[in-house]
């Protein structure tokens, strides 16, 4: 038996150069270790036998309808161009059209060789199914467009990294896998007929009210910036944006080394691979602009007036710095508390967050208690704290309701590096009482839970955690 799903798949129908038709391959004995039920029935899936479920998301029985595929694309990856990339260990089941009306990308990751996997073993080990799974679903929590988590199944193999890890399949649902780096493989070879297809999918898929190319490069342009200044608002630390990494419909995609910052430093970065800090936290908007006009100068290869496009083109991108400034002041704004905007606001902002970086202080517990005592304990020096906010009372005394816009705009939880690393060797162990713990809680992240109150606690010195991996 094999499960349900109402499959209508427009990737499958696009021509055979977008993809090559792949089969998951099997694994030795499937295990279903989580499984997103309300996402299930949002995608019009109704949650099936268990064992069933475990068949299914591990890639051993290919559901009815579903058409599966692995996707080409290529990439700048810290900004060099690779010309092949694709999904290498990842397949596309179909697409299904929810109850709300949204078509997504059901796709399984960890599900064996594909024509693009190059040297990989197409797999992935328990820890990044187990990271993303969490971190995805808090995403979406938060309010932040991501690609989310439909399940996440044990293999029972072995995959060896630096040692024998415990094999897993995630299953990851997205608005689509589209990312600037599918435009940018048929641009690279100049096959301008899938460019052109392509650009007409993507906006009849996501941008429908899109005129055009440079239509859809505003839109690309406006989504990814408001999607940035979101991840600057939680202390979101991306780790891998390259153009591969960079979703056309504008969600938070590949997992790898991401993570949340604890103590605020705009130059932080926990990729073990980012050793030149291209991705730190405060390069994030420069990069996604970067990513944008990697999308332009693919775009632009199909349009007959190049001097024309060009110039457009070019607009459009210079328009994005400005974009993503507003979009962050707005966020910033909201997180002292500020409904109305006034001239110094972003001076005051600024100089919250240099004496936080200066003091040590925990970004997200900082937001979460200005006003209070707990506030000023986050600085080495609390005197830094009071100094700013005697000036912020003054300028919130200006305010309705200071306490509820902040209430909304800082989470009191977050999923925090030490926390995701226990809960995965506990579940190495087979003890999924902290992944059941960390899934229940980033549920309502702005919510207090006093019986969570741990989790919103920074990690010791012992337990920090100083490198994030990618975990290929
Ligand atoms: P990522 O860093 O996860 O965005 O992956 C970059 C590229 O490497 C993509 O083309 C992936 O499909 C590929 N890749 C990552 N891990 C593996 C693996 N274990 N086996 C095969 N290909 C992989
Ligand atoms: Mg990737």
């Amino acid at each position: 038996m094999t499960l349900t799903i109402p499959f209508d798949n427009s990737y499958a129908r696009l021509p055979g150069a977008f993809y090559a038709r792949q089969k998951p391959e099997p694994v030795g004995a499937p295990k279903l270790v989580a499984f997103n039920d309300d996402l299930a029935r949002l995608m019009g899936i109704a949650p099936g036998e268990v064992e069933e479920m475990a068949q299914t998301f591990a890639g051993n029985a290919i559901p009815d309808g579903a058409q599966p595929l692995s996707q080409l694309y290529s990439g700048h990856q810290f900004g060099h161009y690779n010309p092949q990339l694709g999904d290498g260990r990842a397949v596309l089941l179909g697409e299904t059209v929810g109850t709300d009306g949204i078509r997504r990308d059901i796709q399984l990751k960890g599900s064996g060789r594909t024509p693009f996997s190059r040297q990989g073993d197409g797999r992935a080990w328990l820890g990044p199914v187990l990271r993303e799974y969490v971190i995805s679903e808090a995403m979406h929590a938060l309010g932040i467009p991501t690609t989310r988590a439909l399940a996440a199944v044990e293999t029972g193999e072995v995959v060896l990294r630096e040692a024998p890890m415990p094999g897993a399949v995630l299953t990851r649902v997205a608005q689509s896998h589209l990312r600037v780096g599918t435009f940018q493989v048929f641009a690279a070879r100049g096959d301008l007929a899938s460019l052109k297809a392509l650009t007409d999918y993507a906006i009849s898929r996501h941008y429908p009210d899109a005129q055009g190319s440079m239509g859809l490069l505003k839109c690309v342009r406006d989504a990814q910036a408001s999607l940035i200044a979101q991840w600057m608002s939680v202390g979101f630390i991306h780790g891998v944006m390259n153009t591969d990494n960079c979703s056309i419909a504008g969600e938070t995609i590949d997992y790898g080394p991401c993570a949340f910052m604890d103590s605020y430093h705009p130059n932080t970065v926990y990729s073990s691979i980012d050793r030149m800090g291209r991705y730190a936290y405060a390069n994030q908007p420069d990069i996604a602009v970067w990513n944008v006009a990697q999308l332009a100068t693919a775009l632009i290869q199909q349009m007959e007036d190049k001097q024309a496009a060009v110039e457009e083109a070019t607009e459009i991108v210079h328009a994005m710095p400005d974009l993503l400034q507003e979009h962050w002041l707005t966020r910033f704004r909201a997180k002292i508390g500020l409904a109305t905007a006034e001239e110094g606001d972003l001076q005051l902002i600024s100089d919250l967050l240099t004496r936080m970086a200066q003091n040590q202080a925990d970004f997200t517990n900082t937001f979460r208690a200005l006003g209070s005592e707990t506030a000023r304990d986050q600085f080495t020096d609390p005197a830094a704290y009071d100094v700013w906010a005697e000036t912020w009372q003054a300028r919130t005394a200006r305010e309705t309701d200071p306490h509820a816009t902040m209430h909304t705009a800082n989470p009191a939880f977050i999923p925090r590096n030490h926390r995701v690393e226990q809960m995965i060797q506990a579940a190495v162990q087979g003890d999924y009482t902290p992944f059941q713990r960390l899934s229940a809680v980033l549920t309502a992240p702005y919510d207090d839970q006093p019986d969570y109150t741990d989790l919103t606690r920074p990690p010791a010195d012992s337990e920090i955690v100083r490198a994030t991996f990618c975990g290929t």
